[in-house]
């Protein structure tokens, strides 16, 4: 039976260490505060602000939310953005994306019309090359990097391993990769157009899969010894979350996974608090 990786421990660890640094600014007079722009009332955007605004209240974050008709237009969209990069009180700003179907074609502009230091979730290009480069530009992507966090908390070490990454997108695999990179893993990025997906996973001592498709890495891909991390939320034909790996079919297999839900999910919106502490102390170091 596996080891399971499970994301509460991960998020206590993280939220103790969070709400420490909080209590240090507040003794220096700074209150670290997020600002949440939604516009309209997506369902999936309302669960995730709900998890948001708990976990940043649980460590002592502020969070003031920005909340816009469906309908806005790109203009008032770009003011608010500038508001909120003007206004000092506001370390960090979360902007539920995609935006509305007809603000589809300005969405790069409008986020990148942010503060890169005010980006706790990575949707300006300067954030976005700060990964690749591992300059302190903005900051990172928070569900890679939650996957980096569930790896250190568990000591498992990835120098020398062997990573694969089953995606190959912005938010998810290609910054997971160079992430493994720089823990210096020799790393493989899987995608659609990969030929014979088992053999190449199977290799890896370190898998993560963020490929969006449910239980697309099963026991065929898989082997003892593995530590595998799935990005994955789905929901399967029973109306129930699941992950892109086969649980049931992987865990008697590998070393260690992470579950769906419990996993990774839990662990992000730690790290988004936690880059809004991060920039209340870049501000004010
Ligand atoms: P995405 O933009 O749709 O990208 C999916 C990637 O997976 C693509 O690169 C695609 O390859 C690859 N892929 C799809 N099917 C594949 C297959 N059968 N074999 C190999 N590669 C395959 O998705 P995403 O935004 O990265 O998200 C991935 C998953 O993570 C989703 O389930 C999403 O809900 C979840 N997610 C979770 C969190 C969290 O906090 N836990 C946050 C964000 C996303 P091509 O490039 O060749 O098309």
């Amino acid at each position: 039976m596996a080891k399971h990786l499970l994301g509460k421990e991960v998020t206590a660890a993280m939220n103790e260490k969070l709400q420490a640094r909080v209590a240090a600014l507040k003794e220096k007079g700074v209150s670290p505060k997020l600002a949440i722009v939604r516009c309209g009332e997506n369902p999936s955007d309302l669960s995730y602000e709900k998890g948001a605004t708990s976990r940043a209240e649980l460590i002592g974050v502020e969070v003031v939310k920005f909340v816009l008709p469906e309908d806005v237009t790109k203009e008032a969209l770009l003011a608010q953005i500038d508001a909120i990069n003007a206004d000092d009180s506001i370390h960090g700003c979360l902007m539920f994306r995609p935006l509305p179907k007809h603000l589809k074609a300005d969405q790069d502009e409008i986020c990148n019309r942010l503060a890169a230091a005010k980006d706790v979730d990575c949707m300006t290009d300067l954030s976005n090359a700060g990964v690749f480069t591992g300059k302190k530009l903005g900051f990172a992507p928070c569900t890679p990097q939650a996957c980096m966090e569930i790896l250190d908390h568990y000591g498992i070490d990835c120098t020398g391993k062997k990573a694969v990454v089953v995606g190959r997108s912005l938010v998810v695999g290609k910054p997971a990769a160079m992430m493994l990179l720089k823990k210096n893993a020799t790393v493989t990025i899987c995608h659609t157009r990969t030929k014979d997906m088992p053999s190449v996973v199977k290799e890896a001592d370190i898998v993560i899969v963020a490929a969006g498709r449910a239980g697309v890495v099963d026991d065929t891909y898989l082997r003892a010894g593995q530590t595998v991390i799935d990005v994955g939320i789905n929901v399967n034909e029973e109306g129930k979350l699941c992950g892109d790996v086969a649980y049931a079919k992987a865990e008697p297999i590998v070393e260690a996974i992470t579950p769906v839900p419990g996993g990774v999910g839990s662990v992000t919106t730690s790290v988004l608090v936690g880059h809004v502490v991060e920039a209340a102390m870049r501000k004010n170091s």
